[in-house]
């Protein structure tokens, strides 16, 4: 069965995404740079086979070590600020897109909670996922 390719991008259309493969990863981070990129008390993001993703239009990139110590590269629109995707060195093969930014955002399928730990008291998220303190290594 061949599925339709994931696409989608920022909220001003300047910074655009296709790509044609299946998330391998799926879930909200709760970490405190995806609350105060985000605006509110997670990011919801989706892995992706770095090799399957066309992405056209300028980013601007928000370079930030994670508690990890590594250099996440976050993008987004340098026009209207949407955070759109972001690359970890850690692992290289991936890239991770913010779930809101899909053209069809019903196809995201959360499966786990991560970095708990900061989480906020009012940032209720489905109680039936997986929860982790950090980050789980998948
Ligand atoms: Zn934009
Ligand atoms: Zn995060």
């Amino acid at each position: 069965m061949e599925s339709e390719a994931y696409r989608g991008g920022c909220a001003c259309g300047a910074l655009r995404y296709e790509i044609a493969a299946e998330p391998l990863m799926s879930g909200h981070c709760q970490c405190r740079d995806c609350q105060r990129d985000s605006g509110t008390g997670h990011a919801s993001q989706m892995a992706f086979p770095l090799a399957a993703a066309k992405i056209s239009g300028e980013a601007s990139f928000w370079h930030k070590a994670a508690d990890s110590g590594n250099i996440i590269a976050r993008a987004f629109c340098p026009t209207c600020g949407s955070p759109v995707y972001s690359t970890n060195p850690a692992k290289p093969d991936l890239i991770f897109i913010r779930a809101a930014s899909l053209d069809e955002p019903a196809r995201f399928r959360p499966q786990m909670v991560v970095w708990t730990r900061s989480g906020q008291g009012w940032d209720i998220i489905d109680p039936q996922l997986p929860r982790f303190d950090t980050m789980p290594g998948f």
